[in-house]
């Protein structure tokens, strides 16, 4: 029996383990420590944000944000509907409602002339959202300009989900530092990892301090506990914050390999009638967090979920590309301007294992699998 090949698993480098042993060493276990500290300033020197809060997740950073902009029950937030739930998620948390908008085929994210369009309609019936949340998708950077510019010129502010985008490029900056505030994840399957962790980032000091704040509680300056505020507990440990400033050693390293994994599908693959590879925009580098690509069912004899289920035969793991927001049953009652392009690229779009720790003989055989799966149907 082969041995499984996942799609994305934790790479570990030798610095890690380091950092965890000075924590215990020291005994720094808690949700405070020099690890936190380091790896914020570290996480700031990396990706050229201002300022940097470690929390427990990119889930908890998106939920900081909103409620760092008083985001509540009734209010709309536009949001990217190709991704992940985690996106939209901290807006059910409170109470306001997402509208999704919709991909272009260029970026796979947020399409600036459906945004533009969907804030004015909104300005003239006096219901501007409270913040845009763009995502980053498969660590491609949206178009962040015009996106920048449409939520300008209507005095929206922009919080761009960075997740799967660390180490990615626009115009030589990193996506997640254009926006008011921006979040990445350090998930398990993410680019690096804590096992779990996130980092919420600002220009502006004063909404990281608020973000600690809030992540620890909300406790007043006071020698008793005295709250005046909701708090919540979604600080990093400083034992993960070790973990997390090994791995920000290798990031490049990481983002390496992971385009490396494209470049050979690529290669390899490309030919294949009907399929496509997501494209990559001119305006910056992916990290091919994860390779996609789209397939046209006529064109290569079998269906995205038929290539998924022959994969799994073969142990080997693929995933189609994240389902739309607004097609989710749980989001089914909420605004959607567009939707088409996502979910065109939702039933044709397919992950390939893509993980920095892959090796050529893994790789091979994908190809190889990808290319069997392709001529069965000639038998
Ligand atoms: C992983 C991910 C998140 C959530 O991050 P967690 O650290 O798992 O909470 C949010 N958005 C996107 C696009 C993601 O891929």
């Amino acid at each position: 029996m082969n041995k499984p090949i996942l799609l994305s698993t934790p790479h570990m480098s030798d610095r890690e383990l380091e950092f965890v042993k000075e924590a215990f060493a020291t005994n720094w276990i808690a949700p405070v420590g020099p690890h936190i500290d380091a790896f914020e300033q570290e996480f700031c020197q990396v990706t050229g944000a201002g300022y940097a809060a470690a929390v427990s997740s990119g889930t908890a950073a998106i939920h900081l944000a909103l409620r760092l902009l008083d985001v509540g029950i009734g209010d709309e937030v536009f949001c990217s509907t190709l991704t992940f739930a985690a996106t939209a998620n901290p807006i059910a948390y409170q109470g306001a409602k997402p509208v999704f908008i919709d991909s272009d085929r260029t970026t796979w994210n947020m399409n600036p002339d459906l945004l533009r369009e969907a804030l004015e309609k909104k300005a003239r019936i006096g219901k501007l959202p409270k913040a845009v949340i763009l995502v980053h998708l498969y660590g491609q950077s949206a178009d962040i300009e015009p996106i920048l510019a449409a939520c300008g010129e209507y005095d929206v502010p922009l919080i761009e989900d960075a997740a799967e985008a660390l180490g990615a490029t626009y115009k030589g900056r990193s996506p997640g530092t254009f926006g008011l505030m921006g979040i990445y994840s350090f998930n398990g399957n993410k680019i690096i990892t804590t096992s779990g962790g996130g980092m919420l980032v600002s220009d502006k000091p004063e909404l990281v301090a608020k973000a600690r704040f809030l992540a620890t509680q909300a406790r007043d300056t006071a020698p008793h506990y005295q709250h005046s505020e909701i708090g919540f507990n979604y600080r990093l440990s400083n034992v993960l914050a070790g973990i997390g400033r090994g791995q920000l050693q290798v990031l490049c390293d990481r983002v390496a390999s992971r385009r490396h994994n494209y470049e050979v599908y690529l290669k390899k693959l490309g030919d294949l009638p009907g399929v496509e590879f997501m494209p990559e925009a001119n305006f910056g580098t992916s990290t091919r967090w994860l390779t996609c690509l789209t397939i046209d069912s006529e064109a290569f004899g079998f269906d995205r979920e038929q290539i998924r289920l022959a994969f799994a035969q073969q142990q080997i793991e693929t995933r189609p590309v994240w389902k739309p927001l607004h097609m989710q049953p749980v989001f089914a009652e909420c605004e959607s301007i567009g939707g088409e392009v996502a979910a065109d690229l939702f039933a044709q779009g397919l992950c390939l294992p893509s993980g920095s720790n892959l090796t050529d003989d893994d790789l091979e055989r994908v190809i190889n699998a990808f290319r069997d799966i392709h001529s069965l149907q000639f038998k």
